[in-house]
């Protein structure tokens, strides 16, 4: 079995890890990550969500965190604050420096990102194919208005300094009109026999991997199911702030809402299958309604084992909607 999922960072890293525990060992895992939350810092290209699913499956992420390295140490960065050299609000250990310049150093050299997500992964053996969503840069930036006046910041402004605590008026993903998918991406959601799209940021995390031209309708046109999970559960983000940036898009922050803004299939949308969490039991009739099959089941993800299970029945609506 091939199976092709997008991912963003913490929600799309559990899930994947749970998936991995679920299926064979045979069975081959193509993730494709977004790379929308990229961004330069000191000089290295941080890539936080694909390091987050590298590390996750790797054996190496902070759990408690849900991003960077465990055991993690703080010396660079105190180093860079002596000099006065920031930004302060971003998070970057000792550990993961390593990483930030392991892969500068080879984009330096010429490679593209794919090539240095694979060489890294031959460290971190994450068992799963990880592609990023694209070799060109791509940057997610977000209107705002604060005191400052209108202005558009970068992703990670918006959500690590600011903590999204001022409405997001417009996302725009920098750059994606003009990106291609790196390659494979393409390949892995056509030659898949199941396509997830695990409970991640529907519109900082897939929507900016479904904005590079091509891969949204590579999913919307793949021969296999698509299932996806959702990341609100009772009417709220699980972690994070993700109702700030549905919200900008016109999305209500609701496990019904998020699968009618992916769409039935049927009517050129993305989705065969949605997975709600049992709390939204209600939702089930909306879903089907709008022409995707919809089943409750608990969505939480408190442990690997609570991830798997999601998994299997992510597995389970895919074999009944391919019928
Ligand atoms: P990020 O890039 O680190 O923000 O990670 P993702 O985009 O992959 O995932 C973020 C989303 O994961 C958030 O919107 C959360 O609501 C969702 N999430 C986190 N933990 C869980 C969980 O246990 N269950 C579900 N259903 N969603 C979760
Ligand atoms: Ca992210």
């Amino acid at each position: 079995m091939r199976i092709t999922a997008l991912a963003g960072g913490i929600g799309g890293a559990r899930f994947l890890r749970g998936l991995r525990a679920a299926v064979s060992p045979s069975d081959e895992i193509t993730v494709i990550g977004n790379t929308g939350d990229d961004i330069h810092l000191y000089g290295l290209k941080v890539c936080p969500d694909l390091d987050t699913v590298m590390y996750t499956l790797g054996d190496g992420i902070h759990e408690e965190q849900g991003w960077g390295r465990r055991d993690e140490t703080w010396s660079i960065k105190e180093e860079m604050k002596a000099y006065g050299v920031g930004p302060e609000w971003f998070g970057l250990g000792d550990r993961d420096f390593a990483t930030h310049l392991v892969r500068t150093q080879m984009i330096d050299a010429g490679y593209p990102l794919s090539a240095v997500t694979e060489a890294l992964c031959t460290r971190w053996k994450p068992g799963v194919r990880l592609l990023p969503m694209s070799d060109d840069r791509v940057e997610t930036h977000v209107r705002i208005t604060d005191a400052d006046g209108p202005r558009v910041v970068h992703f990670q402004e918006y959500w690590v300094r600011l903590h999204a605590a001022v409405d997001a008026e417009a996302i725009i993903p920098v750059g994606a009109d003009a990106a291609k998918p790196a390659p494979g991406v393409l390949e892995a959601i056509a030659g898949a026999d199941l396509v997830l799209l695990p409970p991640s940021n529907p519109v900082v995390s897939i929507g900016s991997i479904l904005a590079v031209p091509g891969i949204r309708e590579a999913v919307a046109g793949a021969s296999a199911p698509v299932v996806g999970l959702s990341p609100i559960v009772g009417g709220a983000p699980v972690r994070g702030m993700a109702d700030k940036v549905l919200a900008a898009v016109g999305v209500e922050t609701s496990a019904a809402a998020v699968a009618e803004h992916y769409g039935s299939r049927a009517s050129g949308g993305l989705l065969d299958g949605w997975l709600v969490d049992t709390s939204d039991a209600a939702a089930v009739a909306a879903v089907e309604a709008a022409g995707i099959v919809c089943r409750a089941v608990p969505l939480l993800m408190t442990d690997l084992d609570a991830a798997a299970e999601m998994a299997r029945a992510a597995l389970e609506l895919a074999a009944e909607v391919a019928k």
